[in-house]
């Protein structure tokens, strides 16, 4: 008899789910959805394997916003649909794991205070991720829950590029280190890396997750060498609406001479500033590349350079590049953004396959040419599968 392994991906405003079936050798989602406008006005919405949406619902008026409820519809909602089956384990994304935690972790009471001691150093999601466990803890009682770090991937990176030029004890006692971020992806792309090229998951590759968040990471031999992200995600590649990589200054002068609080400063670096702030209208890339504006321009070329920027430094700190992979909804969707990359790119030895990058598919395909020194791929990440491997992992 198969099982099934719930998928919980849950933020400030919405609660994303995923159920699998584990009949196969990898787990099958059966259904996947979410329930978004939290505190505002909560919709949700599922769609079945085949893609067909089979829910849309605005909640009534007088139903509570809140995460807890939001929950209990979700799990009535899947209730309904898995005629009597039970759910086996629940997978949660946990955004961090500190330097506590470097694989996934069965839920017990220490956990839920080992989660709650990293608050301060991912204050904006950490709860966020808290609470769907409390909650799913009392309403399915007998159902193991296992915590899965976006974290954890990084941890295998050297002290060296774990570190910031603060005083050592900055690192040692307050945890003011770069951890970096995306991890679930990263580890789904070196899970499949095997299959798909074996120089490239053997030796030294560099993954681009571009998304509405984007951050490279350098791997040996699938192993987390160096990564974008930093203390938090921020660090890095220009985003949908987070600036990344900034000089410290910047802050210092926000604060000092513009007068701004560290409220404002927030909301200026994670929600105005990116590829919106600096086209002055969207966020989206399609958005972008769709416009004459030279904003938007200036913008889309600003992310190419800083993806190229980043992936020359990653090879350089691990001593070359065999592979290249593109993944996320950008990495996976936007041959203009692959094309400018690559073609920037040609002296480190990218020679790019430009009728097999314009191909649209949502299979892992190769994309440079056969003699192109650096192979160079499109290969489309799946977190939520990755979680329920973990899940699954965990409690057998
Ligand atoms: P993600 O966060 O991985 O879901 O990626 C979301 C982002 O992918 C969107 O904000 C878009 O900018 C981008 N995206 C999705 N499809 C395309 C496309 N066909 N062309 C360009 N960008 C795309």
């Amino acid at each position: 008899m198969s099982e099934l392994v719930l998928v919980i991906n849950a933020g400030s405003s919405s609660i994303k789910f995923s159920l699998f079936e584990t009949s196969a050798a990898d787990p099958i989602v059966l259904f996947k959805g979410q329930m978004e406008g939290l505190y505002v006005e909560p919709k949700f919405s599922a769609k079945d394997a085949a893609d067909n949406k089979v829910a849309n619902e605005t909640l009534p008026s007088d139903a509570p916003k809140n995460h807890d409820y939001a929950l209990r519809y979700m799990l009535n909602w899947l209730e309904s649909r898995i005629e009597g089956r039970s759910i086996a384990v629940i997978g949660h994304r946990v955004v961090h794991g500190g330097t506590t935690y470097s694989k996934p972790e069965l839920v017990t009471p220490e956990v839920i205070a080992g989660l709650e001691a990293l608050i301060p150093l991912a204050p904006l999601h950490e709860p966020h991720n808290i609470t769907p466990i409390r909650v799913l803890e009392e309403l399915l009682p007998n159902v193991p829950q296992v915590t899965c770090f976006d974290t954890a991937f990084h941890t295998t990176q050297p002290e060296l590029n774990q570190l910031f030029a603060l005083p050592y004890e900055f690192s040692q006692k307050e945890g003011i280190r770069r951890y970096g971020f995306h991890g679930l992806s990263y580890e789904y792309i070196a899970s499949v890396l095997p299959e798909i090229d074996t120089r490239a998951a053997e030796g030294r590759t560099v993954v681009a997750h571009l998304g509405n968040g984007s951050s490279m990471a350098g791997l040996l031999g699938g192993r987390c060498q160096l990564t974008t992200m930093g203390f938090t995600a921020l660090d890095g590649l220009p985003m949908g609406t987070r600036c990344g990589r900034i000089d410290a200054g910047v802050v210092l002068h926000l604060m000092n001479h513009l007068k701004m609080d560290a409220k404002q400063i927030e909301t200026l670096l994670y929600k105005e500033s990116g590829l919106l702030g600096l086209s002055g209208f969207s966020s989206d890339m399609r958005d972008l590349e769709n416009s004459d504006s030279p904003r938007a321009k200036l913008a889309v070329e600003y992310f190419a350079s800083s993806v190229v920027r980043e992936a020359a430094s990653l090879a350089a700190a691990i001593g070359g590049m065999d592979a290249l992979v593109f993944t996320a909804g950008i990495g996976e969707n936007d041959a203009n953004t692959r094309k400018a990359v690559c073609h920037q790119l040609r002296w480190l030895g990218v020679e790019l396959d430009e009728a097999a990058n314009a191909v649209r598919s949502s299979e892992p395909r190769r994309i440079s040419l056969a003699d192109s020194k650096i192979a160079v791929y499109v290969i489309p990440t799946n977190e939520e599968l990755m979680i329920a491997r973990q899940a699954l992992a965990c409690i057998a």
